[in-house]
């Protein structure tokens, strides 16, 4: 059984590297978490698939198995969100394993504030779909989803049906990145997932209409050379 009771997210973290699991294991406690260790990628499928965690925390460079597998094996069978740990040597997997179904990354070394507003920010989706507003606030930005209308500050801010695309792909994923290509696909469609640069062309013109200084965006933030992330602060 699950502890739902008090808000307790179960964690299923796979790494074989055993002081970063006690690392992530701490980080995750202090977040009230429940942590299960697996040290492998046959362990942490066969934990993930037993317990049904409320998130996977997975290594790439695990010593059986892919990581981008293990991600592909888990997405065949749940929709449960996926972060993915990558060394430095793995940065070039990042964008593979975000388009294989991961929801979002760290880079090592990460800090424990960044781990745990990551793993805050996947959770949040299991708590947002329970209540389900079709509003969504992001600092003093407001995006009505039903409505397909935004305002910032109280004013409403009128999008091209692109923008509208392109931003509300990123309000559904709030906190998260989403890569190019997922986000070509989803605005733009299919044929398109290699036209990086209508992304950056629209991404421009978004910031001008809802950042208060386009050049240093608050709200929709570049992750170099994989995609996008709407943050709220
Ligand atoms: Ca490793």
């Amino acid at each position: 059984m699950k502890a739902r009771g008090k808000h307790m997210h179960n964690v299923v973290l796979i790494e074989d590297e055993t002081q970063i699991r006690r690392f992530v294991r701490t980080a995750l406690e202090a977040e009230g978490c429940t942590v299960v260790e697996a040290d492998c990628a046959e362990r942490g499928i066969i934990e993930t698939g037993t317990r049904k965690p409320d998130l996977v925390v997975l290594d790439l460079g695990l010593p059986d198995r892919d990581g981008i597998e293990v991600i592909r094996e888990i997405r065949a069978w749940s929709g449960v969100p996926i972060l993915i740990l990558s060394a430095r040597s793995l940065e070039g997997e990042k964008v593979r394993a975000l388009d294989a179904g991961a929801d979002d990354y760290l880079t090592k070394p990460f800090g424990i504030a960044e781990l745990q507003a990551r793993v805050r920010a996947l959770l949040r989706r299991i708590v947002r779909a329970a209540t389900e507003s079709p509003c969504v606030d992001v600092g003093d930005l407001c995006v009505d989803l039903v409505k397909r209308m935004v305002w910032r500050g109280g004013v409403e801010i009128h999008l091209t049906p692109i923008e509208y695309r392109l931003l509300s792909a990123l309000v559904v994923n709030m906190g998260r990145v989403v890569t190019h290509r997922q986000l070509l696909r989803e605005v733009w469609g299919p044929g398109h997932a290699d036209d990086t640069h209508y992304l950056r062309v629209y991404m421009a013109g978004l910031r001008k209409k809802l950042e208060i200084d386009p050049n240093i965006p608050r709200y929709l933030r570049t992750e170099s050379g994989v995609g996008y992330r709407l943050v709220d602060q």
